[in-house]
């Protein structure tokens, strides 16, 4: 048999533990731990050495070797009148025996964490894994397992059945166990919580996340209650898009995730917020590509804006009519003067779909302006001295100045 001649191959060049033989093979033979494959490997070689000893083959030498890291050849050994020694495994140096004691230190290290989800991590001294690769390129297996995984592998089953309840999970798991082997050092990475709401802004003084000028409140700063709940160390907000601090962001809200860094917990209650100055509605759990995917997606919805709009010229219904010229037109703006700082000189394209103006009196309008996310709507209003263009104070040729915005939908 194949596997039996390619097990003494390797054996008469190394010793190797039952796990570090076994895994050389762990494809063939499924449900069986390495150990097993490994100890039923030796077992048969073992047989067939025996027999052939017996009736007259020269395989003491193969004995030896076997017997190195086999009890029952070392016996039969015995019996011949021929001593062979013990030796420690050429790949692990006998770490896989009892690889399963680390899962102790471990699930001491998960004390106080309420998790659900978890998977192993473990970095092995480098000598280690040339050994095994040495192994493995010497043979040309391509049957194995790397003994990294073995490791993984083993110390996440033994968690489970210590920590009842819980799952491994190797995509997204909420903690990950590093072990480290050369230093024999446990420790825990606590993955953040990410729970998505969405967020209604009520107030002209409270911006996303920074504090300046008149703002009194952030959102970022009303959200603590959040990273309390989750008992975390910080937390940050990434949000589908922003509104100015002075806007209010009303109608169906922003989506905006909130992620607790360092969480105690993994699942909570998470009561809605309601103040004078935002509304905060949680929704569910999301992972890093569903943050990435809200972000992404703000930069194409669609927003409806409404804005009170003072004119230095008195204007009359039928003038402000004309606005209606700007529907389904492309608008070209460059960076506002106001951030012109942070980005200068950056052109950004975007679409006005529908646009209406209502008379409020002779200086004062309201707009409804219908488009694409990303169009600075108070440029587009007030023209920013000709770097938005067409914009509402082109066509109605008046100086303009916005009093008021809220985004009333995001579409
Ligand atoms: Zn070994």
């Amino acid at each position: 048999m194949e596997v039996l001649d390619k097990a003494l191959e390797i054996l008469r060049a190394y010793p190797l533990c039952d796990s570090c033989l076994g895994r050389q093979f762990a494809q063939l033979g499924f449900a069986l731990e390495n150990w097993e494959r490994g100890r039923a490997i030796k077992t048969l070689v073992h047989m067939k050495l025996v027999s052939e000893y017996r009736s007259g083959a020269d395989v003491l030498n193969d004995l030896v070797k076997l017997a190195k890291t086999h009890q029952p050849t070392r016996r039969f050994l015995s019996t011949v009148g021929v001593k062979a020694e013990e030796e420690k495994c050429y790949i692990c140096g006998g770490l896989l025996a009892d690889v399963e004691k680390y899962a102790e230190k471990a699930a001491e290290a998960l004390r106080g964490v309420e998790f659900e989800t978890f998977e192993v991590g473990s970095s092995l001294p480098r000598d280690i894994l040339e050994r095994e690769g040495e192994v493995v390129k010497r043979f040309l297996i391509t049957t194995g397992e790397s003994i990294k995984h073995e490791i993984n592998r083993r110390i996440g089953r033994e968690l489970l059945r210590r920590l009842p309840g819980k799952k491994v999970e190797k995509l997204r798991p909420n903690v990950v166990v590093k072990i480290d082997f050369t230093t024999g050092d446990v420790s825990v990475l606590k993955n953040p919580v990410l729970l998505e709401g969405i967020y209604l802004k009520l107030s002209r003084r409270t911006s996303q996340a920074k504090k300046f000028g008149g703002v009194k409140a952030t959102l970022l700063e009303k959200l603590q209650y959040v990273r309390d709940i989750f008992g975390g160390v910080e937390h940050v907000i990434h949000a589908g898009g922003r509104e100015d601090a002075d806007a209010r962001m009303l109608g169906t809200g922003r989506p905006v995730v909130v992620e607790v860094k360092q969480p105690a917990r993994y699942r909570a209650d998470v009561p809605p917020l309601v103040d004078s100055d935002v509304v905060f509605k949680p929704i569910g759990y999301v992972n890093r590509e569903e943050v990435r995917r809200i972000k992404e997606k703000a930069k194409t919805d669609i927003k409806l804006y409404r804005a009170l709009v003072l004119s230095e010229r008195p204007l009359t219904a039928e003038e402000l009519s004309k606005v209606s010229e700007l529907s389904r037109r492309t608008v070209v703006q460059f960076t506002p003067r106001r951030i012109k700082r942070l980005s200068p000189k950056k052109k950004r394209v975007r679409m006005v779909y529908d646009i209406h103006a209502r008379l409020v009196s002779p200086h004062v309008f309201e707009l409804y302006v219908r488009c694409q996310g990303g169009l600075y709507v108070k440029e587009f209003i007030h023209g920013d001295g000709g770097r938005t263009t067409p914009s509402v104070a082109e066509i109605l040729n008046a100086q303009l100045d916005v009093l008021e915005l809220d985004v009333l939908a995001v579409e």
